[in-house]
């Protein structure tokens, strides 16, 4: 579905991830691990067209994307769920949905995302900047099935969020990965995140230091080698 290939990227003169290869086959799930500045996010930006490689390709459903913007990447079927959540808060909720939804079933996208989130449901015509952070990631999720996506690409989702809202979220996102959607995730939260994916890759300092179904990484020693415990400490 998605393919990285060889990329080097960064920003100005600084170059933060280096010759990094992976891919996220079709309805799968593949969870991007690493430390802080590791380079996550950074590949994110480069899969989702927020910034283009110096070298290397993006691969999506086939088609060479490499350079490509973040709206080209949408028609394609890629839904990102940036760092920060992406909703627009002087909007009311239901502009929100009204927005995320495809033209002609803003209706049913609006139906859909009271179900699966009734705390949304009594807060339609509240400006979504006013949501908890909770509901805020909720409301944000709501693009992974409203928009029909073919992959998902999230950063951090569970970022500042009550363990009680972190398991919905995580529930959401199997639920869009039980329709067959492929997603790429970024999480802190690692155990979450392995319980989730097919496969695992693990970025130190701009580079690919393991790839690997998640049942690899799970219990195994690979991670304390590559990064110490403190990361797996994390639950
Ligand atoms: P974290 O978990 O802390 O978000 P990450 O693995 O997602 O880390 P990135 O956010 O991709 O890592 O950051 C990798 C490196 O790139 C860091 O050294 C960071 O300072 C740098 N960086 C990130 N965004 C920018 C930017 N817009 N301009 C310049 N440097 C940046």
């Amino acid at each position: 579905m998605l393919e990285l290939e060889h990329i080097t990227a960064g920003y100005g003169d600084t170059v933060v991830l280096r010759d990094v290869t992976l891919s996220v086959p079709d309805s799968t799930v593949l969870a991007l691990l690493g430390p802080n500045g590791a380079g996550k996010t950074t590949l994110l930006r480069v899969a989702s067209g927020v910034i283009k490689p110096m070298s290397g390709r993006v691969i999506l459903n086939g088609e060479d994307v490499t350079g490509k913007r973040p709206y080209y990447m949408s028609r394609r079927g890629m839904c990102s769920l940036p760092e920060g959540r992406g909703i627009f808060p002087s909007l009311t909720v239901k502009d929100n949905l009204i927005l995320q939804s495809p033209k002609g079933k803003e209706s049913a996208t609006i139906e859909k995302a009271v179900t699966s989130f009734p705390a949304l449901a009594t807060r339609l015509k509240q400006m979504a900047g006013s949501l908890s952070g909770g509901e805020q990631q909720m409301l944000s999720l709501v693009r992974t099935f409203a928009s029909e996506p073919k992959i998902v690409v999230v950063d951090e989702v569970s970022l500042g969020l009550a363990p009680i809202i972190v398991d919905r979220i995580f529930e959401t996102l199997a639920e869009i990965a039980a329709t067959g959607v492929s997603v790429l995730l970024v999480e802190q939260y690692v155990t979450r995140a392995l319980a989730l994916a097919d496969s695992a890759c693990l970025l130190n300092r701009g580079e690919v230091v393991f790839t690997g179904s998640a049942d690899e990484l799970e219990g195994d020693e690979i991670f304390e080698r590559y990064f110490g415990v403190e990361i797996r400490a994390i639950q």
